[in-house]
């Protein structure tokens, strides 16, 4: 090996270690904090400002409140990339992940979520699945959440705010139904509290329906992927477009109803930004 190479070694192999580390502190959280946030005092006040806290009735909203308290006081939320998380953040991330399990067993809500992370917008995420030809591509792809299995939510904060603003696309209610999915054991795409049969009828009807779909109304197209994204995708239009669902997809909108508990048909969304991302 010639000298100079040689001189330079360390340097390359410090710029090695960078390429490989790089990646990970990049996706430390930059707000976390340590120990109990206290709730702010108004905090019922503020949650009934989320859209769809006019979906339930009272006595739906004290179980609400209860599971969102020991939400807040056992999940840690925490902004990435320099996204501040404060009180109405965590509030509408605690009031929309429990709003999904109103009619759940009693119990503390996601028990197996350590984290909630939060991206100001969407992120960039390396690629794991090879393609058709086997191989991992070499760019990141775009994602506005994940759910990874039990423990884990990351979001964008620019898609939460135009989901409260009325857009079809509602990134935390979709990611949440996969933390419910994940607590079935028995099945995919479903929570584990739903009637099962009448649960198998509607879903496989209303997921052959899309699969022949070229141009789906009311549900998106991501959900003929499989049954666990035909959940994701049915839950939002469910919470986003609940009126246009009841219209075109009555079963799925009545079964949807006897299992989560929210009549969505009404909503009124918000008309300016809950925190600016
Ligand atoms: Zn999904």
């Amino acid at each position: 090996m010639p000298d100079d190479l040689l001189d330079y070694g360390w340097l390359i192999g410090i710029f090695a270690i960078a390429l490989i580390l790089g990646p990970l502190f990049a996706l430390r959280p930059t707000s976390q904090k340590r120990g109990k946030v206290p709730m702010p005092e108004d905090w019922k006040a503020r949650l009934a400002r989320l859209p769809h806290a006019a979906c339930i009735d009272d006595a739906q909203r004290l179980r609400w409140h209860e599971d969102v308290e020991t939400f807040w006081n056992r999940v840690t939320v925490a902004g990435c990339q320099g996204f501040w998380v404060n009180a109405d953040v965590r509030l509408t991330i605690a009031g929309y992940a429990c709003l999904l399990r109103l009619n759940a067993p009693k119990g503390p809500p996601y028990p197996q979520l350590k984290t909630v992370l939060v991206y100001p917008q969407p992120f960039l995420v390396p690629q794991t699945e090879p393609d058709e030809y086997g191989l991992v591509p070499d760019e990141p792809i775009e994602q506005i959440g994940e759910s990874w299995s039990g423990e884990r939510v990351i979001v964008s904060w620019a898609d939460v705010e135009a989901a409260l603003m009325g857009d079809a696309v509602n990134v935390l209610v979709h990611e949440f139904a996969h933390q419910l999915d994940d607590e079935s054991d028995d099945a995919s795409g479903a929570p584990p509290w739903r009637d099962a049969d009448r649960w198998a009828k509607v879903m496989q009807a209303e997921y052959d329906t899309l699969q022949r779909h070229r141009r789906p109304k009311v549900l998106d197209a991501y959900g003929k992927e499989s049954p666990e994204e035909f959940f994701g995708v049915v839950m939002e239009a469910y919470f986003q477009r609940g009126a246009d669902m009841a219209r075109h997809h009555p079963a799925l909108y009545q079964l949807l109803e006897a299992t989560f508990g929210l009549s969505t048909e009404q909503v009124t969304w918000r008309t300016e930004v809950l925190v600016a991302p």
